[in-house]
């Protein structure tokens, strides 16, 4: 079935937002799946789930059949919470979704994340999520690797005195003990980490559309990626 919109052809599109820690590209994605009545996926809650699992069940990350066996035991699914207005995260069943933005997980998971086997399961699965398209996902490799043809790829960067400053109001809303420095050396790690690693590490993918936020507003921001969105789910 078509869809029309004033005479012109509207299809159902896939976006994808990737982009360091702490650029805001979880609050873009959702405000764009709410415009848009689409799914929002965030895929680092999914690297954030599986770490919190090998950190409670005290798994060997250099133990490949430890880790193996383990991926065997997840079971990540997403659930709406009409309460929090949010998809949240289930672990084997357990709500995680609070737990999960912790620092001791990120401290972990850009570890994990570098795992090949981890990242084979978790790309299936955000794959799978894809296929009806709809869907606004945000992480590090989901315009390169999770969904190379997405109709709109955008890459977010913003100054790093910004994001640490951002990434430290939201911590220390939760834990008063939390320091801007801890905070500091956390986001430069994982963007190292994500960046370097052998497996999908964290790239622009060439047909990506950069977007600095550092003099942004969240409107602004909203408002260019709405517009690059429509671009493309209005045609012809
Ligand atoms: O997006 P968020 O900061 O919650 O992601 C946490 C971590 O999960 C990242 O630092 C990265 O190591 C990993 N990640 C990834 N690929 C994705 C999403 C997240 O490797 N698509």
């Amino acid at each position: 079935m078509k869809l029309y919109f004033c005479g012109r052809h509207v299809k159902k599109i896939i976006i994808t937002i990737d982009g360091w820690s702490s650029c805001g590209k979880s609050t873009l994605a959702k405000q764009l799946a709410k415009e848009l009545g689409y799914v929002y996926v965030d895929s680092g809650a999914m690297y954030r789930a599986i770490t919190l699992y090998f950190l409670r069940n005290n798994i060997d990350l250099a133990e490949r059949k430890e880790v193996k066996e383990a991926l065997g035991s997840i079971n990540l699914e997403f659930v709406f919470n009409p309460k929090s207005n949010n998809s949240e995260i289930y672990l084997n069943g357990e709500n995680v979704e609070y737990l999960i933005r912790d620092l001791i997980i990120a401290e972990r998971v850009s570890d994990v994340a570098a795992i090949k086997e981890v990242r084979e399961l978790a790309v299936a699965q955000q794959q799978q999520m894809g296929k009806k398209k709809g869907i606004v996902m945000d992480g590090r490799d989901i315009g390169t690797v999770v969904f190379p043809k997405a109709e709109v790829k955008i890459f977010m960067t913003a100054d790093n005195a910004v994001r640490v400053q951002r990434r430290f109001k939201e911590l220390y809303e939760k834990n008063p003990n939390v320091t801007v420095e801890e905070v500091m050396n956390n986001l430069e790690m994982r963007d190292y980490i994500d960046s370097h690693r052998e497996v999908s590490p964290l790239r622009k993918a060439k047909d990506a559309i950069e977007l600095d936020n550092t003099n942004l507003t969240e409107k602004e921001q909203f408002n260019k990626a709405l517009f690059w969105a429509k671009e493309r789910i209005v045609t012809g």
